[in-house]
């Protein structure tokens, strides 16, 4: 009769969550081979079969010995706890048979039998903490050195990997999960929900919700899995979830209207998903452009062919969900659509049937949102009070961020259902607010701490009639309020330069890249009473000729001429453009 490895993983430790083929392999084997307490798990399910049990640290010995069964004609199941293939016998046993010269063809037969993980059986237990894309990393350094368990840590910790985090502690191994934690509080709140989950399924199960912070403060052993959530996972009266999609953002004046489930598939919708390569896209990116350097595009056409890939990788992916959905009457059904569908049945069933649906979902959807806008103590005014710092630490708050950026701004991100109350705040305190995004921004020198003023009204009428307006790309306009222009007017999008009481004008600076170049000089000694009407007429005309996403000294170019001032051909530059990172 000939022999057969059957390695069986058999899941948490109950005999419900024991999959029907693995008791189906555990009755059909001759030989049990396993470590001593999944034995015992187990034996409930065995009738005769021969058991040969040896301890935790005796694996390979386990592994040949299933083997040499096996080649002599027996049945023999090599089980773990879990899955097999996780952290269990099944690469070990194929180890062993590699070792050994073993074929698939004529050699001895193999089944691995897939069993519920620690990962997802210890999930079940504390909600959905998993969902989005996640990681298992065993701490033990018995077969892996500790520098490198250290590196996939500090990697998934960066990745915003939700984390399983297998054999986190024993007796001997305590260091581990001391410097796990330190490695992740880099990267990750140390609010950051946590579930600690002992003997899943098992008789002394134990599951604690907790956070990153107070984590070593609880019971961890070697029949523990410790869930580190990611950057959106959330506590819901003792649950742990994480939602399945990043927040949607918001700025200032922007329609913050919830999105429809059915309109989270549209680009605009998730606009940092990577889009379906074409040469177009190259420009919308956040990427530099390549501007006339043909070696560059040739290079970044190469990248795209795996990123296209990876994109069509993407698209079928939702197509299965969309596929899904049409099978529903022709409306798109997410996955959030079904829960909501089921949540209503289920709520029927109860015999309710009030207050779910079209409310809840928008709800859903305002909870995901981060609302972002740019701050500053105002055009010419560089000055912070501490008054405005203190207003600033209390509406973002500890969850909020706030980034200083290269053109005079805060950027605030703050997750809030009433981004009123909060511009309410920073407009009494004084504060100049502005959206972020493709709108026209004024940058204003600080006319020397305010004693060169005669400028100022100006710098102040165009932030009221142009500041914050949307534009096809981020347009930058600098004025500085003397010759000396040294807050960098000429090396924006559009410059300006009061000068002997009247403006000197720039047009086109590009103001990234390593071709970067100022604005040309196209006018001097505008009358100041012309100067406003003038920007505002260059400004419109980009608004409603400028391609999107093309950046202004582009535009410029293009149309060769705006408002009677010529663009001028720069000497050609040999130096390449590199994208971003590069
Ligand atoms: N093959 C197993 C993993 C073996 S490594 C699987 O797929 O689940 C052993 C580690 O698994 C333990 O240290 C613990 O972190 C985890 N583990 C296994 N069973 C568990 C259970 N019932 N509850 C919680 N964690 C468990």
């Amino acid at each position: 009769m000939a022999g057969k490895l059957l390695i069986i993983g058999f899941g948490p430790g109950s005999f419900e969550h024991i999959t029907k083929r693995a008791r189906e392999a555990l009755q059909d084997s001759e030989v049990i081979i396993g470590y001593n307490t999944y034995v015992d798990l187990i034996r409930g399910l065995l009738t005769d079969q021969e058991i040969v049990r040896t301890g935790m640290t005796e694996e390979v010995s386990r592994a040949q010995e299933a083997v040499r069964q096996a080649e002599a004609g027996k049945k023999v199941a090599v089980i773990s706890s879990g899955d097999a293939g996780v952290y269990g016998m099944a690469g070990l046993v194929y180890e062993v048979l590699m070792e050994k010269g073993w074929r698939r063809d004529g050699g001895v037969e193999v089944e691995i039998i897939p069993g519920i993980s620690a990962i997802n059986s210890s999930a079940s237990l504390l909600g959905a903490p998993i969902m989005h894309d996640a990681c298992t990393i065993s701490l033990s350094d018995h077969l892996t050195p500790w520098e490198l368990i250290a590196k996939r840590v500090d990697a998934a910790g960066q990745a915003d990997f939700v984390i399983a985090l297998y054999n986190p502690r024993s007796g001997r191994r305590t260091r581990q999960i001391v410097e796990t934690q330190r490695i992740l509080l880099k990267y990750r709140s140390p609010d950051t929900p946590v579930g600690i989950v002992k003997s899943a399924y098992r008789e002394r199960q134990h599951v604690v919700l907790t956070n990153l912070r107070d984590m070593l403060d609880h019971d961890i052993g070697m029949l523990t899995t410790v869930v580190i959530g990611n950057s959106s996972t959330i506590v819901y009266d003792g649950l742990m979830i994480t939602p399945r999609g990043y927040q949607r953002k918001y700025t200032l004046g922007a329609d913050v209207q919830p999105l429809r489930p059915h309109q989270r598939l549209q680009h605009e919708a998730e606009p940092w998903a990577l889009r379906q390569w074409d040469a177009e896209a190259y420009g919308d990116s956040d990427w530099e452009e390549p501007d006339d350097a043909d070696e560059t595009r040739g290079e970044a056409i190469a990248v795209s062919g795996e990123r296209a890939a990876a994109v069509r990788g993407g698209a079928i992916a939702v197509s299965g969900e969309r596929a899904a959905a049409e099978t529903r009457g022709g409306a798109i059904a997410t996955p959030l659509l079904l829960a909501l569908e089921a949540l209503q049945m289920a709520e029927r069933g109860r015999g309710r049937s009030d207050g779910l649906g079209a409310d809840l979902t928008a709800g859903l959807f305002r909870r995901q949102s981060i609302f972002e806008l740019a701050v500053s103590p105002g055009v010419a005014d560089k000055k912070f009070t501490a008054k405005q710092m203190i207003t600033l630490a209390d509406v973002v708050g500890e969850k909020g961020s706030m980034e200083y950026t290269p053109h005079h701004q805060l950027i605030l991100r703050i997750q809030t259902e009433q981004p009123e109350e909060i511009t309410a705040r920073l407009r009494s305190d004084g504060f100049l607010l502005a959206p972020i995004g493709d709108v026209v921004q004024i940058k204003a020198c600080d006319f020397c701490n305010g004693e060169k003023n005669e400028a100022i009204p100006y710098a102040e009428a165009l932030q009221q009639k142009l500041g914050g307006i949307s534009a096809p790309k981020e347009l930058r306009i600098g004025l500085n309020g003397c010759g000396m222009a040294c807050y960098g007017a000429v090396q924006e999008d559009i410059g300006i330069v009061y000068r002997k009481q009247k403006f000197d004008l720039f047009l086109g600076g590009k103001t990234v890249g390593r071709n970067a170049h100022p604005a040309q000089p196209v006018a001097e000694g505008i009358e100041p009473e012309q100067l406003v009407e003038t920007i505002e007429r260059i400004v419109q005309r980009f608004i409603a000729e400028g391609h999107p996403n093309e950046r202004f000294h582009k535009f410029f170019k293009r149309v060769k001429e705006i408002e009677g001032y010529r663009h001028q051909e720069m000497p050609a530059f040999t130096i390449e453009n590199a994208v971003c990172g590069d």
